[in-house]
């Protein structure tokens, strides 16, 4: 007996990358931001008054939302927030993906997609990428219940122009096209202000990465205010506080402070370069990444014995052991300093 069983145990959960407590470790696992926030996130933090914590938080998230407005040049109403973007993006699946017809994504990307789509009954589709681990548009011109696509995508950190995004929005009409821009300030331009032209279109973006602030868990969606309010509605019969007020508050902080956000952004694709000329002269092959990861593999290294012999020297990065990409290893780009030591260990690699 007991039904609920059998659909609950067909869904294989997402695995994150392990959070170790351990102190000297050289964590590169999870793409979080290796420099503290901004700043004017720790006054915010400060000056907020603990007795605010008896009340409800704002369901508006004023402050947020027109902190936003002025960075991404939308309306409020053109915005929606979540706990984390993998809440808005699993919102989004939910409100937004569900014909009969199959919603398509890369073979490889966030391994989200697939666990969504599973959770929520939605049939999807894997493309695969060409033999460069690139998208091919055109294999998104065909009929379908929606697209989500991750720009720069991960874990390849390849970055599709802005132009192609558009003729992916512009050939589903009918559907909705989903933008999970991550990685977008690594190097990437935002598709957010075609959301004027196109109905059909949501970008998402997160606080985790680009503002470090993974752990105050800050996501939004930002498309046409007919979207949003679908958004709002489904997420209202759901819980209508997915934002605590003072994650609201730390965010507004780092969201208006531009010129912080614009350094560390910079730091990071200066470190980027730099360890991908040094891994290039190790042998490795990286692909040419916009974010705040490279993807990189080596011919005479096995990726998965790198893997475990890094984790031994206590750095942790990201392996997948999964078909096409078995023979990489996904990196974040930590301090000059931490990616010296990851270079320095591999050059020791027995
Ligand atoms: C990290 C990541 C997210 C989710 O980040 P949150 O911390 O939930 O905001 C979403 N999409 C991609 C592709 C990511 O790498």
């Amino acid at each position: 007996m007991e039904l609920w069983r059998d659909k609950i145990k067909k869904t294989e959960p997402y695995v994150p990358g392990e959070q170790p407590e351990g102190k000297n470790i050289i964590k590169l696992n999870t793409n979080e931001n290796p420099y503290p926030p901004s700043p004017m996130v720790k006054k915010a933090i400060d000056e907020y008054s603990c007795g605010n914590l008896r009340l409800y938080p704002s369901f508006v998230c004023k402050g947020l939302k027109s902190a936003l407005s002025d960075i991404y040049n939308v309306g409020e109403e053109e915005i929606f927030l979540g706990n984390g973007s993998d809440e808005v993006l699993a919102l989004c699946f939910m409100t937004f993906f569900n014909s009969d017809k199959a919603v398509l994504f890369p073979d490889i990307t966030y391994s989200f997609y697939d666990v969504w789509c599973s959770l929520y009954g939605i049939p999807y589709e894997r493309i695969p990428l060409d033999n460069d681990f690139r998208i091919v548009k055109e294999d998104y011109f065909k009929e379908n219940g929606g697209v989500v696509i991750a720009n720069p995508n991960a874990p390849t950190g390849i970055y599709m122009e802005t132009g192609s995004i558009e003729e992916i929005i512009e050939n589903n009409r009918d559907s909705i096209v989903i933008i999970d821009e991550a990685y977008i300030d690594f190097g990437g331009s935002s598709a957010v202000e075609l959301i004027h032209k196109y109905d059909n279109l949501a970008v998402v973006q997160t606080f985790s990465k680009s503002r470090a602030l993974a752990g105050i868990r800050v996501g939004c969606a930002m498309a046409n205010a007919k979207l949003i309010n679908a958004l709002e509605a489904v997420k209202n019969s759901f819980n209508s506080y997915t934002l605590n007020s003072l994650s609201q508050a730390a965010a507004e902080a780092a969201a208006r402070d531009t010129a912080y956000f614009e350094e560390c952004c910079n730091k990071i694709i200066n470190t980027r370069t730099w360890t991908v000329e040094e891994l290039s002269k190790l042998g490795f092959e990286t692909l040419p990444s916009c974010s705040n990861f490279i993807f990189t593999t080596n011919k005479n290294i096995d990726a998965g014995s790198l893997f475990e012999y890094l984790k031994s020297n206590g750095i942790i990065v990201r392996y997948f052991n999964k078909p096409r990409i078995n023979q990489y290893l996904r990196i974040t780009i930590g301090t000059d300093e931490q990616m010296k030591a990851l270079i320095e260990a591999i050059r020791r690699y027995p």
